[in-house]
Formats: structure tokens, sequence, C-alpha cells
């Protein structure tokens, strides 16, 4: 069997829905299992409007709410009528009646709980595989809705939830074997599931993904293919560049750092579960099946390039902690040998995933993701010195497997973005020696990785007289803010 998943904009409206058909009609002697987004926006949508109903505006999330359903029974109607229509019809509006009065909730109490913002999210989801199961069923595919909320479990931790694999692979062998070996297609939205006690949750934002990956790990899938609106995986997001070139075939180490890092064609955590099975994934264009997309495997010849990707993470704060140099009398906690397990203490406390971090012995810059609550975080951290936030950043990571050992790499790249005006903030080699992350302003992101994707693919790689050419011009350093440059070293700068 296999695992088909088609993301927001594959499934936006009933042309798109169309040509999902089409794919998935074509491959019936595969035993797929569908797993589909929410219409394009809608969960951005559902994310306003449940903030406006808490905020008081309850007119306004309403009006936005009507917009919603609107769209979706026009959706309908573009793709199915008569009987069919009218049945899915009132099953959509059942769905409706029950959002709109958990808005209506929300507004009472003027909160939004972690708990309630999963469950109205969930609405995105469950209406898109409503829609995309008849569409299904009046082209001829055998199509059954599976509602992802009897399968997939989670803990509680809403709109991050983890799942309880055990638990959620037995129930997906359970109901979903059965369906495949009567070469049915079952349809299932992605993101969402629910705690054992039957609690919707959210895997968490671009969650299909990984949906689709747990579910082609649980049954043991030939290979799952994500169907977006982009040719493949490429090698910078074609809409910060458009010279941007698909990657034939990708490791999963170097995909994963490139989704960890902001390539948002794939969910950080999609690969986990597909590397356990060692099963592909496939990065494929709904718009254009005919391409051959991106395979992601275990194993992919090094990359004609030297860098195989650059991927751009936005929305970044970086914290600075300063540990004071004199400290009379220094409080235990202070001593530089306790200061590092001190701190990450304190970001584990505060569930703080790092993303990137740089250390001298008295200095640690970590960056983390802006849309963390850090006030308490920043609190605590107080205890042991000088904290200071940065907002507006971001992280440009790149990425290929041929930056193993390879000296000069990081001379070249921080020289074109020295030649841009850019500066740097924060820089880091990665344990795995696939990528060189770094932090700069959110505004630099376009003209950073303009630049910096012309110098690295508009050539073959293996030109090591380019490279140290590079190595050699001036102003190749970075400016530093915070003198967090202990790793620059180990980048070969
Ligand atoms: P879907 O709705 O299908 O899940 P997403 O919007 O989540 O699609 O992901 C697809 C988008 O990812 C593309 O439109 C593209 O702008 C962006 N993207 C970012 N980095 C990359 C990359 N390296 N390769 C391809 N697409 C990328
Ligand atoms: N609809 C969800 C989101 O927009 C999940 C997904 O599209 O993968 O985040
Ligand atoms: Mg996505």
């Amino acid at each position: 069997m296999i695992v088909m998943k088609f993301g927001g904009t594959s499934v936006e409206d009933g042309k798109a829905i169309e040509r999902v058909a089409e794919i998935v009609g074509s491959r019936g002697d595969e035993k797929p299992v569908v797993v589909v987004s929410a219409l394009a926006r809608v969960t951005d949508s559902l994310v306003t409007i449940s903030q406006l109903a808490a905020s008081g505006a309850l007119a306004e999330a309403l009006r936005l709410y009507r917009q919603v359903r609107q769209r979706h029974f026009a959706v309908l109607s573009s793709l199915v009528n008569g009987r069919g229509e009218t049945e899915v019809r009132s099953r959509l509006q059942a769905l409706f009646d029950s959002l709109e009065e958990v808005l209506r909730g929300v507004a009472a109490l003027g909160e939004l709980s972690p708990r309630t913002s999963d469950n109205v999210l969930s609405f995105g989801e469950l209406l898109s595989s409503q829609i995309v199961t008849t569409a299904f069923r009046a082209r001829g595919i055998d199509a059954v809705l599976v509602d992802s909320r009897q399968l997939m479990v989670t803990d509680a931790s809403y709109t991050r939830a983890v799942p309880q694999r055990e638990e959620t692979n037995r129930r997906l062998r359970q109901s979903l074997k059965p369906l495949l070996t009567s070469g049915r297609v079952p349809v299932m939205g992605g993101f969402i599931a629910a705690t054992a006690e039957g609690i919707p949750t959210t895997l968490g934002r671009g969650g299909s993904d990984f949906s689709a990956a747990l579910i082609g790990a649980g049954l043991g899938a030939r290979k799952i293919e994500i169907w977006t609106d982009v040719e493949g995986m490429m090698t910078t997001d074609p809409r910060l560049c458009p010279d941007a070139r698909r990657i034939d075939v990708i490791g999963f180490d170097e995909a994963s750092e490139l989704a960890h890092f902001g390539a948002k064609v794939l969910h950080p955590a999609t690969l986990f579960p597909a590397v356990e099975k060692n099963i592909p994934v496939y990065i494929l264009n709904s718009r254009n099946p005919e391409s051959k997309g991106t395979c992601i495997r275990a194993r992919a010849r090094p990359s004609k390039t030297i860098l195989r990707s650059i991927a751009a993470k936005r929305g970044v704060k970086v914290v600075n902690v300063r540990l004071p140099r004199i400290v009379a009398p220094r409080p235990r906690i202070v001593d530089p040998q306790g200061f590092l397990h001190a701190l990450f203490e304190a970001f584990d406390r505060h569930a703080c995933a790092a993303d990137l971090v740089s250390t001298s012995d008295v200095s640690v810059s970590v960056a983390v993701e802006a849309s963390r609550d850090l006030a308490e975080l920043v609190q605590d951290l107080k205890r042991l010195g000088n904290v200071e936030v940065e907002d507006n950043k971001a992280i440009l990571c790149l990425v290929g497997e041929k930056l193993r050992g390879r000296i000069g790499v990081a001379a070249r790249v921080f020289g074109v973005l020295a030649g841009a005006g850019i500066n740097v903030h924060m820089i880091s080699q990665g344990a795995s020696e696939i990528n060189i992350s770094f932090v700069i302003e959110e505004r630099d992101i376009p003209e950073a990785v303009k630049q910096l994707h012309a110098d690295f693919f508009a050539e073959r790689a293996g030109d090591p007289q380019r490279v140290a050419k590079r190595t050699t011009r001036g102003g190749a350093v970075p400016r530093q803010s915070n003198g967090s440059l202990a790793n620059a070293t180990r980048a070969g700068l």
C-alpha cells in the first residue's frame, strides 16, 4: 500500500480536488490511503476567527466564519450535485453548527485555551476530508471517510500533540487494513488526532505531512507521497528565488535538516517515522503529476553542487545570556562550569527547544521560535546573568553532504553575505557537519537567499580554485553582534 497526502493548495477548490481525484483514480491498484489538509488558507482563517472571538469581536469572527462556510459549500456544489450533494451539505452544515457553537463559547469565556484552539482548527480537515471523499465517490472511486480522531492517538500537549505510536498503529491496522484489502480507498484528514479520551488535538501547523508519515509507518507503506504546489524539494524556496531547481534524490539526513530549518515543503517531524521504517518519501506536484518530483530516501548520491539546498526559517528570536565576569560574591549557580548546565535546564523546564546555540564560557546565544512566549523563561534565566532578547531574526541553513570536512565554504558564504552588506548575528555548524546555519535579520532573508543561491548553484561544485579564491577575499569574516563565534572555527573560518 501507499500513502498519498494532498496539501491545502492541492484541495483549494473544485478544480484542484478534481485533479486529486484523477491522480488517485489512476493509482487504485497501489492501495492508496489518502490524507488531506484543510482547503488552502482555511487553518489560518480559523486561527484568526478564534482569536477574534476570544478578544470579544464575535461579530467580526462570525462574518469571517460565514465566508469560510460559504466557500466550502461553493466547492462542494462545484463537485457534486443531486442527492449526494444534499446529504453531504447537511453533514457539512452539522460541522459548521458545532464550530459556531464552539466560537460562541470562546466569545462568552473571552478566552481561547490551547485545547479549544485545537478543537477549532480540527474543523478545517474534518470539512475537507468530507468534501474530498464525496468528490471521489462521485467520480467512481470507492472512497471511505475515516475519522482521524478515532485512529491517531496523541498525548494532551495541545497545538503540538505527541503521537502515541503503539496505540495509533494498532488502530490504524485494525481499521484500515480491512478497507484496503477489500479495495476501498480510505480518506483521512491530516493534522488532526485525539487523546486516548477522544479530545481533539493537532500535530502542529503543517502537520498533515507528519500524519501521512505516521500512517505510512504504521501500515508499512511502500512509499509516502506528499503532493503539493511545487515540483519537489528544491535548491531553495522557489518563492524566494525563482531560479530554484528541483532536487531529484536527496538523503533523509539532508532533507531532515532542511525541513527543520524552514523548508516548509515538509513538516520537520515527517521523516522520523519514514526513517524508522526506511520508507521513501516523494514530494510531487499535484498541478503537474507527470513531473518526477523529489525522492527522499536513506541513500542519495552527493549533489553535484557543494550545497544541496538553502532553507530559511523566519520568526526567530535570539536569547542572549551573559554571565557577569566579576560578581562578588558570585552565587554558585553562575560558576562557568555550572552555567551551561543551569541554562539548558531552564530551557528544558520551559519546554523551549533551541534551534541554534552558540557559546563561549561566559555567554550563550540561543535562537528559538518567536511564537514561543518567553516571559517566564527570561525571568528564570535572569538568575544566571544578563538576559537580552533580540526580535525579528531568521535562520539561514545551508545543507549538503559535501560540507563534511570541506575547508573554505564558510568563508565563501560569509564573503557573499558581507558583499551584500548583510550582518550575521550568530553562527553554528551542525554537529552532523552537513549544515552551516546562521542568524540574520528577518528582512535580509530574500537578498541573502538570492545571493547565496546565485553563488552556489550557478556553477558546478568541485571547483577548488573558486573556493580557494573566495577564502582569501577580504571581508569574508562576518560582523558579529554578540561575540558568539566560538563555533565559527569549526566552520572553516
Ligand atoms: P502544502 O499546503 O501542500 O502542505 P506548503 O505550503 O506547506 O504546501 O509547502 C509548499 C511550499 O513550501 C512551497 O510553495 C514553497 O514555497 C515552500 N518551500 C520552502 N522551501 C522549499 C524547498 N526547499 N523546496 C520546495 N518548496 C519549498
Ligand atoms: N491545515 C494545517 C495547517 O495549515 C495542516 C497542514 O496543512 O498540514 O497547518
Ligand atoms: Mg505543508
